[in-house]
């Protein structure tokens, strides 16, 4: 009748996951596939009491001999069984296996001799015995852990078992097989009826009466060296690629065994063929990770269950997307969808090299991603202190406040003792993508001392230590961190989001170096190079003498000495650009950034000149194209150094599809000049090189006023960029520099703002502003190109926004390509 179920036949006679548990179920997908399963059956959950009484046990172990072709009890080809349980779904608290039911005192030493040890057998029998004494036959557990207590070998405990359960129920254990199943089924439903297994389920949310379904397997015995039972998870840990992963067990299975025991399974020497074709074939049906547990008979793969692999590592997710899109299993898109672009990153944060013989001081909650390996400091002025001797350091404190921001920035990574995922110091972190460990549990900070307590172990300020915000471990002293690339799966499934995406990815590079990362990245060109950043550094004194120059004649020549080095820059940079879109922004240099500091400056008039260009609010003053309002010649001569450096790369055989930009501009008139002086340089090249260089002109759109003139802008650029970093502190009125030390965090905390706004693109005002923008710039050049190049073309939320605007393109930092390139994809699908 239906009371028991061969694996394979469930859905076949109409029952589902209630009646046959997920094992049932998984099994009979097993069968459905044409996988080697285990012989067996289910007792459906509407039947599984049935179970409990000698006909219907008597019933089980006749059709289990059948699927099997065995018999309990023949020495010749020896069979045992197995009794599981499970429930609908994922369930803490499931009774554990019963192995072993029709092991007698008389068969037990040819058993062992068929497997060639006994240890496994005694083992397994003795917690069936056990299990079944407490729960079917109402011995107190105290009573058998006495019996027990001087019993330490398997066999013994088997013995002292047996003979207490004749004392206590005045009969022999049974030896027949149905009858020690038919106890085995009261034990198991015993167990799960037990109070503690009912508010086990309570807590778990689930019905406390929740049925479940039972499965009498064939346990096949035989000889140890050619026999067992192992696990195997079907991607390899750290590459994620497709392989048969796990190890393997001789002897008699009692139980799930334990991870990351047993033996290799590469010292398995039959049967792995078939076992890595059903985890290909579940993963194929699946489309997951799976795991399976199996059990290997004279050579002979058999599975005893397969399921999903819960949490696998991410690089097993994206590799299977992109084993299965490309097998036909999936469409590409769907491949895409798979990985989110903030999985994208988390691929591209470096890792600890690991080596198993790091010394672990603690494991604390993992609150921002990456790993970082630098000196200890206990307050952020030493945190600031070592950045200025570049030094990299991990800030390590009880909790972190506002007051710390400057000091998290400058560190390598942040560990804290206490605050979970959300506290101040896992949102700086993540807001600044560095590496944190928070709430690590019995960290003491004793500054006066200058010492910190980490578990049992005290460490000094200036100790190295290593940490993986991932996973949240600490470790003591200096470890290796791998820059690893991202699996090669990972560029094929960007390349799929690149033919999904509308909207292109550019990155602000200034280097020709950061070029060829971000094309190696998937860049299709560059959306802003900061002239600016040309000279920091020792080029600091060439953009300072242009601002200090004495007079006229001395800012030429300042002048000149500034087009000549840009000149060699740009030739660079262009080349390496080679046929792609690269937008060059002249010089748009807050004073502050670039004047000396008082005493610095060389000479008393130059002293003077600099005091008097110091300004109150320097990202409101003298910046962007104002600056070369000013001093006329500043745009022509970068513009000169440009064209002419075109003209040369030219002659190599690139075009580099150049679009020249001019910063901060507020009012059509600033532009109108400024693309005057441009439009001049273009002929001076020209007229000096016969080269007529091919260039578009557009500007920024970084002030709330330029976005409200988008339209009169519009008229004299062929493209705009919106540098939201500027417009979001200008519409807030927000410095960009300070704010999100104090203002920022506290806003975050009163729940004002999920994200900095420099982080996360304001929808409703910035992105108004934008939007507004568009409008109008379109409705006077229809086909204007648009993009944006702050730091929010990175973001995955603000890139679905650029989108869904219609933008032509982001622009970010060259590490936040892929992301960016993921995200868009993301945006469409
Ligand atoms: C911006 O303001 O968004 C921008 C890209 O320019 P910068 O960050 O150089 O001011
Ligand atoms: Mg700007």
């Amino acid at each position: 009748g239906l009371a028991l179920v061969p694996y394979g036949q469930g859905r076949i006679r109409g029952l589902d996951a209630d009646e046959l548990g997920a094992h049932g179920i998984a099994m009979d997908r097993l069968v459905a596939l044409g996988l080697p399963v285990v012989p067996g059956l289910t007792v459906p959950t509407g039947s599984a009491r049935a179970l409990g009484e000698p006909g219907t046990a008597q019933a089980a172990v006749a059709l289990v001999e059948q699927l099997s072709g065995r018999r309990v009890g023949d020495p010749a080809r020896p069979l045992l069984l197995r009794l599981s349980a499970s429930a609908p779904g994922e369930v803490a608290g499931l009774p554990p296996d019963l192995a072993c039911l029709g092991a007698t005192p008389d068969n037990a030493e040819d058993l062992c001799t068929v497997i060639g040890r006994a240890e496994g057998l005694y083992e397994a029998w003795a917690a069936t015995v056990r299990m079944i004494a407490e729960y079917a036959l109402d011995i107190p557990a105290a009573v058998l852990d006495d019996a027990l207590l001087d019993a330490p070998e398997p066999r013994d405990r088997v013995e002292a078992l047996l003979s207490l359960v004749a004392q206590h129920t005045e009969r022999p254990f049974p030896v027949d097989p149905a009858e020690q199943l038919a106890l085995a089924a009261r034990a198991v439903l015993a167990r799960w009826d037990s109070p503690r297994a009912r508010r086990s389920r309570k807590a778990q949310k689930l019905a406390a009466d929740l049925g479940i379904a039972l499965h009498v397997q064939a346990l096949r015995i035989g000889p140890s060296d050619r026999s067992g039972y192992g696990t195997a998870v079907s991607r390899h840990p750290e590459t994620g690629r497709f392989s048969a992963e796990g190890s393997f067990f001789r002897g008699v299975r009692r139980s799930a065994p334990p991870p990351h025991t047993g033996e290799p399974l590469k010292k398995l020497t039959a049967g792995t063929t078939l076992l890595e074709h059903s985890l290909l074939t579940l993963e194929r049906h699946l489309h997951a990770p799976v795991s399976v547990d199996f059990e290997v008979r004279d050579g002979e793969i058999s599975l005893l269950s397969a399921s999903v692999q819960s949490r696998p590592p991410l690089r097993a997710s994206v590799c299977l997307a992109a084993d299965l899109a490309q097998d036909g299993a999936l469409e590409k898109e769907d491949a895409v969808r798979r990985i989110s672009p903030a999985q994208v990153q988390e691929l591209l944060h470096p890792q600890l090299k690991l080596t198993g013989d790091e010394d672990l001081l603690v494991r604390g909650l993992p609150a921002s991603p990456g790993a970082a390996t630098g000196v200890i400091a206990l307050s952020s002025e030493r945190a600031l202190e070592l950045a200025a001797e570049d030094t990299h350091a991990v800030l390590v404190m009880h909790e972190t406040t506002p007051a710390d921001v400057p000091g998290m920035l400058s560190a390598a990574a942040v560990l804290t003792g206490s605050g979970g995922i959300a506290s101040h110091a896992a949102v700086v972190a993540r807001g600044a993508g560095k590496p944190a460990v928070c709430g690590a549990e019995g960290l003491r900070v004793d500054r006066t001392a200058g010492t910190v307590r980490i578990g049992d172990r005290l460490l000094h300020e200036g100790d190295p230590v290593s940490l993986d915000g991932r996973t949240g471990a600490v470790y003591a002293g200096t470890l290796t961190i791998s820059v690893a690339g991202p699996p090669p799966e990972l560029s094929t499934l960007l390349e799929w989001a690149d033919d999904t995406r509308r909207l292109g990815v550019r990155v602000n590079a200034d280097t020709a170096a950061e070029v060829n990362t971000a094309v190696a990245l998937g860049a299709e060109g560059v959306g802003l190079c900061r002239t600016e950043h040309q000279f920091l550094g020792e080029r600091l004194p060439l953009i300072r003498s242009v601002i200090l120059a004495a007079d006229p004649a001395a800012r030429d020549e300042a002048l000149v000495a500034l087009e000549h080095a840009q000149h060699e820059d740009f030739k660079a940079l262009l080349a390496a650009v080679g046929d792609r879109p690269v937008t060059v922004r002249l010089l748009d240099a807050p004073l502050h950034e670039f004047l000396p500091a008082p005493g610095e400056a060389g000479d008393e008039a130059a002293e003077q000149r600099a005091a008097s260009l110091r300004e109150a609010n320097p990202m409101l003053g003298l910046r962007g194209v104002r600056l070369a309002l000013l001093h006329e010649r500043l745009y022509p001569a970068q513009a000169e150094a440009l064209f002419s450096a075109w003209a040369d790369v030219a002659a190599t055989g690139f075009r580099p599809q150049l679009e020249v930009m001019i910063p901060l501009v507020s009012m059509p008139e600033e532009l109108e000049a400024a693309a005057g002086f441009v439009r001049d340089a273009a002929a001076t090249v020209a007229a000096r090189t016969g080269i007529e260089v091919p260039y578009r002109l557009g500007t920024m759109i970084e002030t709330p006023r330029a976005a409200l003139m988008a339209a009169e802008l519009a008229e004299h650029a062929e493209f705009f960029s919106f540098g939201t970093n500027d417009l979001t502190q200008l519409t807030y009125g927000f410095s960009r520099d300070d704010v999100e030390r104090q203002v920022l965090a506290s806003y975050q905390e009163r729940g004002f703002l999920t994200a900095s706004p420099f982080a996360r693109l304001d929808p409703h005002g910035v992105g108004a502003l934008i939007a507004l923008a568009v409008e109008r710039a379109r409705s006077v050049r229809p086909d204007i190109k648009l993009g944006v190049c702050g730091e929010h073309g990175g973001d995955p939320e603000s890139i679905a926004f650029c989108d869904d605007l219609g933008l032509d393109y982001v622009s970010c930092s060259a590490h936040r390509v892929p992301v960016a390139r993921m995200a868009a994809a993301h945006s469409v699908l």
